[in-house]
């Protein structure tokens, strides 16, 4: 297994705004290696979900990597998943608001609409078909990555202006979401992902 950590894209770079193409040769021994090293990335990065584009391969592949951390305490836990060329089959239409980041926009936090639930098709690392329905945090964390194949993020998705905020003045709102989790706090710091 490679174990690379690869630099991770900010927003000024134009593959983050190209839309990924498909993967076709499942054979290719460099998908399995570009997998490996999008999971040591996102590892190393601490986030909760990656995808191709961000580590500048304009491919559609996202990691899930749902758990719980001093960012995210309510995050289910989950192995990470590998996801290649997921299709939308089936959304919610109720809506939710929650707070996120991504690792390619490290200054800005926003509070996205997204789809309550998602469900997909997708081919996994080993060539399988999948088809599997996510809800709330994890379809958060689809949402967001699948964004990325469109050449978007989520400051695109954004109802308003002031559901945008520095991820300083993020940590004047929320301050127990970082750090200080001795916090009781009757305003409980949102989970938000970082991806
Ligand atoms: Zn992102």
């Amino acid at each position: 297994m490679s174990n690379s950590i690869r630099s991770i894209l900010h927003l000024s770079h134009p593959t983050l705004r190209q839309t990924a193409t498909p993967v076709t040769d499942f054979k290719n021994p460099l998908l399995q290696t570009l997998i490996d090293d999008l999971l040591t990335t996102l590892r190393s990065a601490n986030g909760v979900g990656i995808a191709a584009p961000q580590v500048n391969e304009s491919l559609q592949i996202m990691i899930i990597a749902s758990r719980p951390t001093p960012r995210y305490s309510d995050a289910p836990e989950m192995e990470p998943i590998a996801l290649i060329n997921p299709k939308i089959i089936g959304r919610s239409s109720e809506m939710e608001k929650g707070w996120e980041g991504c690792l390619s926009v490290p200054q800005y936090r926003g509070f996205v609409p997204r789809h309550q639930s998602i469900t997909v098709e997708y081919t996994d690392r080993t060539g399988t078909k999948i088809e599997a329905t996510f809800t709330d945090f994890v379809a958060r964390i689809f949402q967001h990555e699948y964004d990325h194949f469109l050449g978007l993020v989520f400051l695109d998705r954004l109802e308003s202006e002031s559901d945008r905020l520095t991820a300083e003045e993020f940590k004047i709102m929320f301050p127990d979401t970082e750090n200080n989790q001795s916090l009781t706090s009757a305003n409980p710091a949102p989970s938000h992902i970082n991806c």
